[in-house]
């Protein structure tokens, strides 16, 4: 482990994500099912690890952005179902009902080029139905004026599907007590009661709560499953806290490469936007936009070090940003924390995302694969 903490790297905490896990089951009715988002890498938080985990805890699916991280878990031998957000190539059929994956079906086409294929087979895909009732991304349409119950009608028909599912997706469930939430759960719930009493066909999963569902939307779970993913990391949607207490998994950590002192007028970095106005001490620290340290960051952040922060100077180079450490003793070797913990000082990923303009979400996944993601906790101790 120790190898892999000599430059920069990433700390995720099992233990968190087992806690985040049991504290959003423990909320769930009775049956309720629980699919971890794993795509993405875990967001950022390495995939294998937290897929295994959470299929140790329990996790009843877990979700996949395509077919490649699809058949890379199941090369990990994970047994658990997996289902893949996104759309797959109908040429790759053979090998998602060879290694049992489960596929969104987002329209009427596609389902039949899956049905069909699968049927020349002499099998069955196994299939959840997408329906977009307001996200205005994938699914068949069910939002304004735009009514898909035929096209389901037709779906529920295909001999090469075996549809297990339907859901949607919410576009601002991180809002409490939103109006187009509403909408949104009212079509589903119509569309899906409506597309049984037709055609006497029951869907064994129905489902729709994201991680801001899950806090602001407990009704959500009366469903058959929830898909959070970004609270299994311990990190909230929005504003809003609920009453779940959430555990921040991953921590960003470097070293300190070198310490120099500056005299006034030095300038620090490309375009030398930052000029020493006093004498001053920074120090180097061995992470950049390379390792997903945004460029965008520079001169906005704070960084721990022993304890204290210590404010980001000049331009985030590739591979390099500096920082002012002139009251921080520190030396080479020092460890320093982007985001996380050092003693009494904790700087959430939350702070980052805002000075970037962005969402938590963003800051995680950017982290690039040089980034060695060091998992702290085993499944079978947590
Ligand atoms: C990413 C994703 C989720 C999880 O969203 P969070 O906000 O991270 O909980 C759930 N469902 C779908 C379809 C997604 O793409």
């Amino acid at each position: 482990m120790q190898s892999l903490q000599k430059r920069t790297w990433a700390e995720v905490s099992l233990a968190n994500i087992a806690h985040n896990y049991n504290a959003i089951r423990e909320r769930l009715p009775e049956g309720c099912r629980f699919l971890a988002v794993v795509k993405t890498n875990a967001y950022g938080h390495g995939a294998k690890r937290v897929a295994e985990l959470c299929e140790n805890l329990g996790a009843d699916y877990l979700a996949a952005t395509g077919i490649d991280d699809a058949v890379q878990m199941r090369s990990w031998g994970i047994k658990a179902p997996i289902l893949i957000f996104g759309y797959t190539q109908p040429e790759y059929i053979d090998v998602l009902i060879r290694k049992r994956i489960t596929q969104t079906v987002d329209c009427l086409e596609t389902a039949r080029e899956y049905s069909s294929i699968a049927s020349k087979m002499g099998h069955k895909l196994r299939v959840h139905l997408k329906v977009d009732t307001g996200m205005g991304r994938l699914g068949f349409i069910c939002h304004g004026d735009r009514d898909c119950r035929q096209e389901i009608l037709e779906t529920l028909n295909m001999p090469g599907l075996d549809i297990e599912g339907i859901f949607t997706h919410l576009a601002v469930s991180d809002e409490q007590d939103d109006d187009y939430t509403k909408m949104q759960l009212d079509a589903f719930n119509a569309l899906v009661k409506n597309l049984e009493e037709e055609s006497g066909f029951r869907f064994k999963i129905k489902h729709c709560a994201n991680s801001g569902a899950v806090i602001n939307y407990r009704q959500t779970a009366s469903l058959d499953m929830v898909r959070p993913g970004l609270m299994l990391y311990g990190l909230y949607p929005g504003r809003c806290k609920g009453d779940i207490e959430l555990r921040p998994a991953m921590e960003l950590k470097t070293r300190v490469a070198c310490v120099k002192e500056l005299s006034p007028g030095d300038c620090v970095s490309y375009g030398c936007t930052f000029v020493a106005d006093k004498k001053a001490k920074t120090a180097v620290l061995p992470i950049g936009y390379g390792d997903g340290l945004h460029r965008a960051l520079s001169g906005k952040i704070d960084v721990l070090v022993n304890g204290k922060r210590a404010h980001q100077i000049g331009r985030i180079c590739m591979d390099f940003c500096m920082i002012d450490v002139t009251d921080i003793p520190c030396s080479v070797g020092d460890v320093v924390t982007v985001f996380g913990r050092d003693g009494n000082e904790f700087i959430p990923v939350e702070e980052l995302a805002e000075k970037a303009g962005t969402i938590s979400y963003e800051i995680t996944c950017a982290l690039t694969e040089r980034v060695p993601r060091v998992h702290i906790g085993s499944p079978d101790r947590v």
